[in-house]
């Protein structure tokens, strides 16, 4: 990449501030019994482009509006900006009055965390997509339908993405006033409550890419998914069975746990097995490769590769304590929970072009098929009623099932500490780097 300012300006869609794309009239049609489910490449103008959320957010009510059998648009709570959390609830609900309701089995596909990762918003907005159209017409997708609810949450970091929009493309914590006065913004992806940690200046300095905040859950987002899950799971009567958390970049299939390499998850064997299936799926999609590691040795890696010239520099940032992958694992008891790093393997990086969107959704959407027919054969949870393996003693034998997130409260305190420029960019090695990066393209 040679020119940083073009690549950024070539990454936002044509016009797209002075006119929004349209919903996409041609929804309405794919939605024919007697016509084949078409891929969204060939149907929707929606999936040519990467879209901001002005645009997305009626296009997910459009959605509610033509498919009202199985989708519903909810509210996962209200960002620090004080603006909602979007989701799509897809799943059908047999009416059987004869027997008592059992807990409904439900996935939970997300994405944007990281306000600068544009390809993992698009990417949830085209497996929903495509499993809304799909119901009725694909025998696969019609069952997953019937036996799980889907929760389809495309931008968890609403006010960074928006901030991506108007201000920074390169943007990735959320808005979140800290301590310092002109450092904001909290990386949602340390800020869970499992693990958190605070000992490094990459996670304790507010300047940082990767600031955990002061204490964990102090990020408003992530607060609201893990209250959010919480209640789902206390009074909704809802048992969360999958977690797919997407980022990019790096093309990697990552499984729990990311603060530890050495604490390893009681259900190591499933989670790999499964997440090779994953990773298979994709590459006999459109060929492309993608690792597989523990979330921990993912950030390894990372290290590793940034030391050698020839290859991309990738940011260390992305793993460690306080992940929304461990708390979804070890505290909601989600069996199958990973991060998936999409693409690409760092010659576009986060600034990657439009015509990728359609690709890397075709196989993140294998890889989600894949993990809905596990779920559903004689592997996993199914069986684990029976068999009773190593996980579904962990779960049983150890503490429950959510712990109640701080209560909200303290976000709109500003405390001012110092608040002088010359606080800023703590440096530690990842984040140099990166803005090396930035600068250099
Ligand atoms: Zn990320």
């Amino acid at each position: 990449m040679h020119d940083l300012a073009q690549t950024i300006y070539e990454s936002y869609p044509s016009l797209a501030f002075q006119q929004p794309s349209p919903p996409p009239h041609d929804t309405h049609r794919t939605f024919s019994p007697s016509l084949r489910p078409s891929p969204p490449s060939e149907t929707n103008i929606f999936f040519r482009e990467y879209q901001p959320l002005s645009v997305i957010i009626p296009w997910m009510r459009l959605l509610q509006s033509l498919f009202p059998s199985h989708v519903r648009m909810i509210n996962i709570g209200i960002t620090y900006e004080g603006r909602d959390i979007p989701a799509l609830r897809v799943g059908v609900h047999p009416n059987n009055s004869e027997k008592p309701s059992r807990p409904r089995k439900t996935i939970i596909v997300a994405g944007g965390s990281h306000a600068r990762e544009w390809i993992s918003t698009s990417t949830v907005n085209y497996i929903a997509y495509s499993f809304i159209t799909g119901y009725g017409k694909s025998k696969s997708m019609t069952e997953l339908l019937e036996k799980f609810d889907f929760i389809f949450l495309p931008v968890l970091n609403v006010d960074g993405y928006i901030y991506t929009w108007e201000n920074d493309r390169l943007w990735r914590k959320t808005r979140q006033q800290t301590s310092l006065r002109f450092c904001k913004g909290l990386d949602l992806d340390h800020s869970w409550g499992f693990e958190w940690d605070h000992s490094s200046s990459s996670k304790s300095n507010p300047c940082s890419e990767g600031f955990s905040g002061e204490e964990p859950f102090e990020a408003v987002e992530s607060r609201r998914l893990a209250n959010w899950v919480r209640n789902e799971t206390e009074h909704n009567n809802v048992t969360f069975v999958g977690f797919l958390d997407f980022h990019s970049y790096s093309q990697q299939v990552l499984y729990p746990y990311s603060y530890s390499c050495t604490d390893t998850p009681p259900s190591l064997e499933n989670l790999q097995e499964l997440a090779i299936g994953l990773a298979k799926a994709i590459r006999l999609t459109n060929s492309q490769i993608y690792g597989v590691t523990s979330a921990c040795e993912g950030s390894v890696t990372a290290g590793k590769r940034s030391n050698d010239k020839k290859s991309p520099i990738w940011p260390r940032v992305e793993t460690g304590g306080g992940s929304a992958l461990d708390w979804f694992y070890h505290e909601a008891r989600v069996p199958y929970a990973y991060q998936i790093k999409l693409r690409d393997t760092g010659s576009y990086g986060f600034l990657l072009p439009a015509d990728n969107i359609v690709p890397t959704g075709e196989e993140a959407l294998a890889a989600v098929k894949y993990l809905g027919s596990w779920l559903l054969g004689n592997k996993g949870i199914e069986s684990e009623d029976e068999e009773k393996g190593d996980f579904a003693r962990w779960r049983e034998s150890t503490k429950p099932v959510v712990r109640r997130p701080m209560e909200v409260g303290h976000e709109a305190q500003e405390v001012e500490r110092g608040g002088d420029e010359t606080e800023k960019g703590g440096g530690f090695e990842g984040e140099m780097q990166w803005e090396l990066k930035r600068r250099r393209r």
